[in-house]
């Protein structure tokens, strides 16, 4: 049995801000059931639900000296979680980095991620794990690649590194004087591309790295262009031999309509789809119940998503006037964290205030995304970019179409009705290629029609049912990389 050792700011359900959470949570889970042994070095977060962690006890501490600060003991975890065996890092005061609210956020995010490198680096070269690999998920534990390969290369087992990019938004840029606690000296390997006067920590990791990951291969082609690539795109494209993408999974018992508590009636994908259909009606007269919206056969599109400019904010506002004009009804579930963004949906709402077929709650309700995803007819995501997605994903797992912008992991999941190029079995959504308001209009169109269209409509639906969002595959292929 293999060890594979993965070092990452978030598991789902412990301590989850996204996506990157799922799919630590996911990945590890099937790699386990490939006979694999994971251990997952995580922060000790004060909100971490430490009650949920088998055999959780503090195996040592030790007391560190950082260039600026006063001596700190670092108290080290072990402990386990559905089979996942942990570290958990948890240096105390005056370092106490990880006693706060929020995983992501704070004004001092690079220093906390810095020292958690660090503790990291530290905690492995004193007691190295029997294992080959070591896996880092973006630029939080990006930076770990580079203290490997320039700081700790006598120290430290020569690792196969593999790093994930689950979105290449985020890098980790930051000025210099970080580094200098740490005894870190500025090389040109650190220097961001886009301004010379800062650091760029994914950047670091992505030069060090031995394989580079991104969690769709369309989103691996696209993160190699200028418009995709964030200035990261001109280091991607040098390495062509070390990037590939693997499609993430989701966790099909988690994301279950056929035991989900949410719902007021189960269906399972292998049901007839005269059956799905039923249970379907059922949990929409459910969701217009709860959200007083007409109860009514109108088609029902759903958005669930951060209302984030990643997202098409703007496309989603028009969508949701079309949707109605064509007498159609629209939920959106959408927390935002950009203050302009909440502004122009709190007077969408307002616009929308007397029309009933119409809801908008601002806020991450789980319960709500749920029944959401079994009550709707479509889901609509019209992303300027997206390196997997998983909303297409689950909608899917739930009979719920989806309306995509094809880009990333959308590309990848969802093929249009209408394509010719695809065998007719894989057809199972709506797809637009260019961000506009036409081209957005004639995909609701389509969709509208479709919903008219019983015998076409089954016929999605049946395509719907036979795909395998499972991580069954792509663990296989993440474990091949970590074997080869
Ligand atoms: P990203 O990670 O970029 O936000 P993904 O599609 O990869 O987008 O994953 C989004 C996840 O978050 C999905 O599980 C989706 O159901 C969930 N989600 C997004 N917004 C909300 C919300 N307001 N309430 C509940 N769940 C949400």
């Amino acid at each position: 049995m293999g060890l594979v050792l993965h070092v990452a700011s978030e598991l789902a359900p412990l301590a989850k801000a996204g996506g990157l959470g799922d799919v630590v949570y996911g990945l590890s889970k099937e790699l386990i059931k490939l006979g694999q042994e994971v251990l997952l070095v995580l922060p000790k977060y004060r909100h971490l639900k430490t009650e949920e962690i088998s055999s959780l006890h503090c195996t040592f501490k030790k007391t560190f000296h950082l260039a600026d600060s006063r001596p700190f003991e670092v108290f080290f975890w072990k402990g386990s979680y559905q089979g996942i065996s942990l570290i958990l890092i948890d240096p105390q005061s005056p370092e106490a980095i990880f006693q706060r609210e929020s995983i992501y956020g704070e004004a001092d995010d690079i220093d906390r991620f810095l020292l958690f490198c660090f503790l990291t680096v530290e905690y492995l070269s004193l007691y190295p794990p029997l294992c080959s690999s070591l896996h880092l998920h973006d630029w939080p534990t990006a930076f770990i690649a580079y203290l490997c390969k320039k700081y700790y290369f006598n120290k430290l087992p020569r690792y196969k590194i593999i790093l994930t990019i689950h979105n290449i938004l985020h890098q980790g840029r930051a000025l210099p004087q970080h580094l200098v606690r740490f005894g870190i000296e500025l090389t040109p390997d650190l220097e961001d591309p886009a301004e010379s006067r800062l650091i760029n920590l994914l950047k670091s990791g992505l030069l060090c790295a031995d394989h580079i990951v991104t969690v769709s291969p369309t989103y691996a082609r696209e993160i190699t262009t200028h418009a995709f690539g964030y200035h990261l795109n001109s280091v991607l494209a040098a390495h062509p031999e070390k990037l590939s993408g693997i499609l993430n999974g989701i966790d099909l018992n988690y994301w279950n309509p056929k035991s989900d508590p949410a719902l007021v009636m189960h269906y399972s994908p292998s049901d007839a789809v005269t059956a799905i259909i039923k249970a379907k009606e059922k949990n929409k007269a459910h969701l217009q119940h709860i959200l007083h919206l007409p109860i009514s056969s109108a088609p029902l599109v759903g958005c669930i998503t951060r209302l984030d400019t990643q997202k098409g904010p703007h496309l989603i506002a028009h969508a949701i006037a079309t949707i109605l004009e064509k007498g159609g009804q629209c939920v959106l579930l959408g927390q935002v964290a950009d203050p302009n963004i909440h502004k122009e949906f709190l007077l969408l709402k307002e616009r929308y205030a007397k029309n009933p077929s119409f809801h908008f709650h601002d806020r991450f309700n789980e319960t709500l995304a749920r029944i959401i995803y079994a009550a709707a007819d479509f889901i609509i995501i019209p992303s300027l970019f997206e390196p997997c997605g998983l909303t297409q994903m689950i909608a899917m797992r739930y009979a719920t179409i989806p309306i995509v912008r094809t880009t990333g992991g959308l590309a990848d999941t969802v093929h249009d009705i209408d394509n010719t190029a695809v065998p007719s079995e894989k057809k199972v959504g709506i797809c637009f290629h260019d961000m506009n308001q036409e081209q957005l209009d004639h995909a609701l169109d389509r969709a509208f029609h479709l919903y008219q269209d019983k015998i076409a409509l089954q016929k999605t639906l049946k395509n719907i049912a036979r795909q395998d969002f499972s991580w069954k595959e792509s663990a296989k292929k993440y474990l091949k990389l970590y074997q080869s």
